[in-house]
Parts: structure tokens; sequence; C-alpha cells
């Protein structure tokens, strides 16, 4: 791996951070708080919110078996997606590599940041070539993209590709396994301390059903983590997540009940699927959907709509010509989509 001062934007190596009022001041004495001119009535919201988030992050490093050093914790994933861009990539300069097809937001930020996005195809099998990956780098290649468990193909991405990437590449990885509570396998955040180039992207969106109090979670070193945490918005995590996100980690009982009940409605989905003359093969996953081929996905996409059901039309990304994404719900709401299909 090159030195981090030689990976870093040269104006956020330099930046001196702004510092808030809770950052100037740490520690559990004061009971006095006159520093931030917050409003003294309406508690606890007129307070801001911890700029580190102390609290959740102890309770993240137990669950995910980090260090709380090794975590950065954003408004979504797609915060921690940007913040890679902004900490690492000199607009119109450099430049990254991606799998493809792969989740949009890696090119979107790219194009925000007016950074070139280089794609790699996966393969039929939707697996990587670390080879091909590596092949498409260049000196101003800064970051590397793979989503693992992927989206929108659903399986795991082979480990042993992944580590060769890591190995070879003098750069940021960033694997984002924002589906891996489903899949079952070891994740990267377990070798965190191996490599020091490897950022791993988590969510509470998804095996956690908490899509709308935005958390996303990144771990890596904490040279990096400090990194993030100079540009990232001072309170960018708010009090509501926060305190959201405290009770959902001190109690994680359900969860492990929704991911097995969600498993179980994978296996009969994907076998009922298997049999309806319009569907021509369902992929393999990993994750909590999956992709079908169907005879004709825009058709069947438009029929489901009529009948008031979404599913995602991915027909016109790369390599998934003719395929429908399939989010598995609860037992009716995937009874409901059966039921549809039958009658097409
Ligand atoms: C859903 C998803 C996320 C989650 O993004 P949030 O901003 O945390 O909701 C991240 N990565 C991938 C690949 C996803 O599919």
């Amino acid at each position: 791996m090159k030195e981090l001062s030689q990976l870093v934007r040269p104006n956020i190596w330099k930046l001196s951070p702004y510092s808030s009022a809770r950052d100037e001041y740490s520690g559990h004495e004061a009971k006095v708080f006159l520093d931030a001119n917050e409003n003294p009535y309406n508690q606890p919201l007129n307070r801001y919110p911890d700029p580190l988030q102390h609290e959740v992050k102890a309770l993240v490093a137990k669950t995910k078996g980090v260090r709380e050093e090794q975590i950065f914790l954003g408004n979504g994933s797609d915060e921690a997606i940007d913040l890679c861009y902004r900490c690492f990539t000199q607009p119109g300069i450099d430049n990254v590599v991606a799998i493809e097809p792969t989740y949009g937001m890696y090119r979107v930020c790219a194009d925000i940041n007016d950074v070139e996005y280089r794609t790699v195809n996966l393969d039929d099998h939707f697996q990587m070539s670390a080879k091909e990956m590596l092949a498409a780098t260049d000196k101003y290649t800064k970051l590397i993209w793979i989503c693992s468990p992927n989206n929108p193909t659903g399986n795991l991405i082979d480990h042993d590709e992944i580590e060769k990437v890591l190995k070879g590449f003098d750069g940021i990885v960033i694997i984002d396994e924002a589906y891996s509570d489903f899949s079952g396998q070891p994740t990267f955040r377990e070798v965190l301390d191996q490599y020091p180039n490897l950022i791993v992207l988590n969510t509470m969106s998804k095996a956690w059903g908490c899509a709308a109090i935005r958390l996303g979670m990144a771990f890596a070193s904490k040279e990096i983590i400090s990194i993030f945490n100079k540009v990232k918005y001072p309170y960018n995590v708010n009090n509501l997540t926060q305190e959201k996100a405290k009770e959902l980690l001190e109690a994680p009982y359900e969860i492990d009940k929704w991911v097995r009940t969600l498993l179980l409605e994978r296996e009969r989905m994907i076998h009922s699927f298997q049999v309806l003359p319009i569907c021509q093969m369902v992929y393999p996953t990993d994750a909590n959907f999956f992709l079908a081929k169907m005879t004709d996905a825009q058709a069947i996409y438009d029929y489901l709509v009529e009948h008031g059901i979404i599913v995602r039309n991915r027909t016109r990304v790369t390599k998934c010509g003719n395929c429908l994404r399939v989010t598995i719900g609860s037992k009716s709401e995937n009874s409901q989509l059966l039921a549809a299909l039958r009658q097409y």
C-alpha cells in the first residue's frame, strides 16, 4: 500500500477540521452547558448530539467485533461512499475501478465528484477476476469498489479473488458488505487488522430493518477513520438515530429471527420462480433478494405495477438483460407476488 499521505487528496491531508463546541469539551464532570448556543428548553432534543457517537460505537464495536477507533458512522452507507471520494480522489485527475454490474451509488458519487469511474465486467457466473481488476488500475487509481454479496446479482464474490485485489493493489479497497448478515460466511471486518488499505461497509438498512433511521458504518484502520471524521459534517448522525441505534444494538434478538425467516422465504420464492413458465432462471444468491431472468422482464414488470406490486426491473443493467430483482418480503407479500405471476 502507498503511504496514506500519497492517497489522500492533498487539501484534505492538510485540512484542519471545524471544531464544534462538543468536540472541544469532553469529559463527564460538567453539568452546565453554555457553550453551544443551544436553547435550554425542549429537552432532550435541545442538545447537539455527540459528534463522534461514542455510545453507539461502543455497542457497534461489541456487535461487530471491531475496535471503536475502527468505526465511522454516517447518514447511511451513502455518506461513507461519498466520503471515500471526497477524502481520496482528486476531481478530474484520479479514477476508481469497480465491478460491473453493482450498486449504482458508486458511479453516482464518482460522477458528482467528477472522478473517472472504470468498470470491469463480472463473468457469466457474476464472479470477479482479480487479475482484470488490477489490470484496469493505473497510477491515478485511488479506490477499488467490490460489493459482496453483490447488488443486484445477489452472490458473494469469491473470497480468494478479493484477497488478491487487497494484496495486489496499492490504493484503497472498499468492500460493501451491506448484505453480509444474510450470507452466513466470514466477513472482511474480521481481517481489518491485516489490511491497512481495507474499508468495509455495513448498514442498518437491510438485516437490521432500519432503513428509515439512516445509519451506515465504515470499518477501517484508525488512520482512515480519522480522515473521515475530519471531513464529515460535525453532527452527521442525529440524536434520534443514535438513540434508536443504541436500543437496537442492546437488544438485537429479533434480527436473527428475521434473517432466518427471510432465508426460508427466499428458498420458497426461488423454488416457486423456478417452476414459473415465464422464469428462465434464478441466479444463486447470498442476500435477501434474488435476480431472476424472465421471458420478458419489462412486460412482467409493467404487469406487476398494474397489480400494485413493485419489483426492480434490472433489464437495462450490464449482463442483466430480462432480469428482475426481487426482494424477499413478508410471507403474505411474497405470496401476493407469486399469485400475480401465476396469473400472468
Ligand atoms: C442497500 C445498500 C446499501 C445501504 O445503503 P444505506 O445508505 O446504508 O441505506 C449499501 N450498499 C449496498 C450495496 C446496498 O444494496
